[in-house]
């Protein structure tokens, strides 16, 4: 550009870095003011107060400028014309479905479901709890078992969970697992990826003729087979139990309203993929696995369970249930490494059978099969050879060795078949199909177009191919809320009932520390449900799949620059599962170099539950190193640990910045220590909003590390699900990254290559906009912010860890700990009462029991920070009335917290504070105010009196879940 055009340009073009003053919340004017009440120079002088020099990124990242919101919409646009949607027939677990409007709109599209957390403060959650407990009501119906998670990451890992529960339970001392030659090949790679580090031996084969029975201790079978084909699994089951193993079924849910349950036919476990209940292929996810399992192994169960309780009042309430087989408290011995699962498509899969009930499913099955059956019979009739007799939606048919020719045809007519081998293809069936397709796919063998119009003029309405003796008897989804919401008025006024219900980032800041819940633009999430990214099938041919490679690369390189690693893998579903393949990779590394020996993984007694969870998955041994006074590494111990174990030390694993909120000065001193003994350094990237464009673990002394993106880079929680945890690793370590799971592909994590592609491009449209400059920048106000809050809470709670010069990064603790000694107040106590301000409670006794972690991230202004701290020292002022003896613990208002209309209204107020102080604390106002729908939540209750499923209809109709409330 000359100098003249650029004068005359000048003040006219767009900002570029426009978005990024709107995702970061405070201003220049609030930034200089917090700078002042900190007590720093300036954001340059506080970041050189609080990161090491040692790994400082001087320089920049070359990820360029930000772009606008209309620039990216129109790059999106243009990458997302490079994939082709076509008709998908491929099958293989993943189905065309119609995802209601009211849903979509209403749920996948509404900040008020998706910018929720984990529900783990029942009172402020218990909409998306309901919806949850529906969607567990839904499974255990229609498998015909009892108790029912709360969802899994996908139909791959669910198979591998119920194979680890298997041997959990089953009283076989064997030590095979059978697995059905009919299984989807990517469920057969995740569990192979799964049983080798546990040395559980894999057999696949037709169990009619391979089945050992003593010589498992369990078995999966897929109902129907990946091949359409319907078996019944009586005699099998028999014959497991006989040797005390366990048996496990792969079951689609919508054949289930037409098949016998799986419970019904002896299996012990059964697991699959709620995705046909409305949520769109997204290329591989994000879709609910289900996990169902008889009464008796509910405490073995993986994944997160919602029970009813009752709060103070007596009321019925939800909550999760039976916590205490979870991570976060059994760490190693915990039943797996799940944290993040899949919320927010389980509300939805929830909400598609609340919407049809029963008869709509039915409905929707029955037609799905009368034109699978009348598909079958037409190609019967025009001399095709259909493999499958008894079948549901999917035919395996012969081609005569032209596979590629049919498939071709049927590329030309806009659909995808599945290609088996080079004489069979496999043809799904599904919600969208049509008579028009199914007559197309009869061209695909015949392009006579005349003869098939004459077959189809003389085809005689064929018989349905449902095999008798398993057709479901007995009826399903009897609860009224399955029934009392099938007009869309209705509907949506429920969905609004639930939402109002929570408390999410639309209404106020989320402060959970090591959850960073910042900012999940809109413009973010827009692409999510366009249909070039969400009707894409995982499996169709790459070339319909450029504009997704492109977006891939582009990610891959975005989160190579940031991280300062060499290779980037995408596939693991959740920051748990990127700890589990990054740790296979460790694995596969030495194990590569003759060094198989090496299985200790070191661990900081600090470090989150997945941590040992996953370390333990991939078979190793959890070593915990302690933490010194201020929170860090105690290298000393460090250095004894791995003496100790020098031969056979595989891996550390830290977070960094600490789960203590302080960047530790001798990070490159523990990496260097660990490489000296031949270890690997994992490096837990949750925290990496504190580090973006400042740091970069591959360059200061990491070897592999996961991104939570639904952390720092603002895929939304969902409720406590979707999420991504991509790896990034050193060179050495690319080769043993997860393969393809479709192919078997070794390591392989997930059922799709890419994991849940359809929310990626959340994070690349993130990247995209903020830039470099704008990445660094929410980086450096993130600890701003963090710091202003533990500055402006210093004088009133201790802040547990600071850093060399009193900093803290972008989390600090507080310690509660001296307030309970002295009043009896818990943190329970503080987190309730700050419900009764409108805020959700930062992160409780994480890393430190008794403490709470707050995590402001830099997308929260100075008026948000400020009126939480000031709710806090409000709260603060009521501390010190028991301290001082004006009221004891158990009058104090903390203890009646949260407060609801109950109390308001309740016309016996006996209480030792009004009704005024209790319900409306500090300038809360009453108009605005968000009421907490329950009081405090009895958990002990709860895990006594379990009830997993929706309370029976007595209790439902006085509740306030069918009336309006
Ligand atoms: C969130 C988190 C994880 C687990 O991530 P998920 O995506 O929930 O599986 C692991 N480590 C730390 C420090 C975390 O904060």
């Amino acid at each position: 550009m000359s100098v003249t055009s650029t004068l005359l340009w000048r003040d006219s073009l767009p900002a570029a870095d426009a978005f990024c003053t709107r995702h970061v919340g405070p201003d220049d004017r609030d930034v200089a003011a917090m700078l002042g009440v900190i007590g720093a120079g300036s954001l340059d002088d506080l970041m050189e107060q609080t990161v090491p020099s040692a790994i400082r990124l001087r320089g920049d990242m070359g990820l360029g400028a930000g772009v606008s919101e209309p620039e990216v919409l129109r790059r999106l646009r243009a990458i997302a014309g490079r994939n082709r949607v076509m008709i998908s027939l491929i099958g293989q677990g993943y189905y065309g479905t119609v995802l209601p409007g009211v849903i979509q709109r209403n749920v996948l599209e509404n900040p008020a479901w998706y910018t929720a957390y984990t529900p783990y403060q029942p009172e402020i959650s218990q909409g998306r709890l309901e919806a949850l407990l529906n969607f567990q009501t839904l499974v255990t119906d229609l498998t015909g078992l009892d108790v029912a998670n709360a969802s899994l990451l996908d139909e791959a890992t669910a198979a591998a969970e119920a194979m680890a529960l298997a041997r959990r339970v089953a009283r076989s001392k064997a030590d095979g697992f059978f697995v059905d030659a009919d299984c989807h090949p990517q469920t057969l790679a995740v569990l192979r990826t799964r049983a080798e580090p546990m040395g559980w031996r894999i057999i696949v084969g037709d169990p009619d003729t391979d089945l050992d029975a003593d010589a498992v201790f369990g078995a999966l079978f897929q109902y129907p087979g990946t091949s359409g084909r319907i078996r019944d699994p009586r005699g099998w089951v028999e014959r497991l139990h006989a040797a005390q193993a366990v048996v496990a079924m792969a079951a689609d849910p919508l054949a289930l309203t037409v098949l016998e349950p799986p419970g019904t036919l002896g299996a012990d476990i059964a697991i699959g993929s709620m995705q046909r209940y409305g949520m769109p292929m997204g290329a591989g996810g994000p879709h609910a696995a289900y996990m169902a399992v008889r009464d008796a192994f509910k405490r073995n169960m993986p994944g997160r369970l919602v029970g009813v309780s009752i709060d103070s009042r007596s009321e019925p309430a939800y909550r999760l249930a039976l916590q205490t087989r979870e991570q976060h408290i059994r760490r190693e011995k915990a039943t797996s490494n799940i944290c993040t699962a899949q919320v927010l498509p389980a509300v939805i899969s929830s909400m598609y059978a609340v919407y049809h009930g029963p008869d709509g499913l039915t409905a929707i099955a029955r037609r799905i099969h009368r034109l699978t059956a009348i598909l079958a019979a037409g190609l019967r009739a025009l001399a095709v050879r259909v493999e499958t007799d008894a079948v549901f939606d999917t035919l395996t048919v012969a081609t005569g060795g032209e596979s590629t020719l049919v498939r071709d045809r049927a590329e030309a007519a806009g659909m995808n078949v599945r290609v088996v081998d080079a004489g069979r293809i496999g043809i799904s069936l599904d919600e969208t199909t049509t008579p028009d397709i199914v007559r197309a796919i009869w061209r695909c063998f015949c392009p006579d177009a005349q003869r098939v119009e004459e077959m189809e003029r003389t085809l005689a309405a064929p018989a349905d191919l449902l095999p008798p003796a398993l057709r479901r008897t007995g009826t399903f989804l009897t609860h009224p809320v399955f029934h009392a919401h099938r007009s869309e008025t209705d509907l949506l006024r429920y969905l609004r009932r639930l939402s109002d219900r929570d408390l999410a980032l639309d209404r106020s800041m989320i402060p959970l520390g090591s959850c960073t819940m910042k900012l999940n633009a809109t413009v973010e999430m827009m692409p999510v449900t366009w249909p070039e990214f969400c009707d894409i099938h995982p499996f169709a041919p790459a070339a319909q799949q450029a504009g997704y490679t492109e977006l891939f690369a582009d990610l891959e390189r975005m989160l190579r620059a940031i991280s300062g690693y060499d290779a980037v893998s995408l596939q693991p579903n959740s920051g748990a599962q990127g700890e589990y393949a990054g740790l296979l990779a460790i694995r596969g590394y030495h194990r590569a170099r003759g060094e198989a020996g090496r299985d200790v993984c070191l661990i900081p007694a600090s470090a989150h539950g997945t941590n040992p969870a996953s370390a333990q998955m991939a078979g190793m041994r959890v070593v915990v190193v302690a933490c010194d006074g201020q929170g860090n590494v105690d290298i000393a111990d460090l250095r004894a640990k791995i003496a100790r174990h020098a031969d056979r030390l595989a891996a550390i694993m830290i977070t960094y910045p600490s789960t203590h909120g302080v960047f530790e000065e001798s990070v490159v001193e523990i990496c260097d220590l660990v490489h000296a003994a031949g270890g690997q350094v994992y490096l837990d990237g949750a925290n990496m909003n504190a580090q973006v464009g400042l740091a970069r673990p591959g360059a200061f002394g990491a070897d592999v590390s996961h991104f939570n993106l639904h952390k720092t880079f603002c895929i939304p929680h969902g409720g406590g699900g979707p999420g991504m945890g991509p790896i990034g690793v050193g060179a050495h370590l690319a080769p043993f990254l997860p393969g393809r799971p479709e192919d078997g592909g070794v390591n392989a994590v997930s059922a799709a290559p890419f994991g849940s592609a359809a929310v990626l491009p959340i994070s690349w449209t993130y990247m995209v906009l903020m830039g470099d400059a704008g990445l660094r920048r929410a980086t450096e106000v993130a600890i701003l912010n963090s710091n202003y809050v533990a500055a402006r809470l210093a004088d009133h709670y201790p802040v547990l860890y600071r850093g060399a010069n009193g900093r803290v990064a972008h989390e600090c603790i507080i310690d509660l700990r001296p307030i309970k000694e002295a009043t009896g107040i818990t943190v329970d106590d503080i987190a309730k009462r700050l419900i009764d301000h409108g805020f959700h409670a930062p992160t409780v006794s994480f890393p430190v029991a008794g403490t709470f972690m707050i995590e402001p991230t830099e997308s929260e202004g100075r008026r948000e920070l400020d009126r939480f701290c000031d709710a806090m020292i409000a709260i603060r002022d009521e501390i010190r009335e028991v301290e001082g003896g004006v009221l004891t613990a158990e009058q104090s208002p903390l203890r009646h917290a949260p407060h609801t209309v109950r109390d308001l209204t309740d016309p016996a107020w006996e209480r030792a504070y009004d009704r005024q102080r209790g319900c409306l604390p500090g300038d809360v106002a009453a108009v605005s105010k968000y009421w907490s729908p329950v009081n405090r939540l009895d958990n002990a209750y709860g895990d006594r009196n379990l009830v997993c499923s929706c309370p029976d209809m007595a209790s439902y109709a006085e509740g306030a879940a069918v009336q309006p409330s």
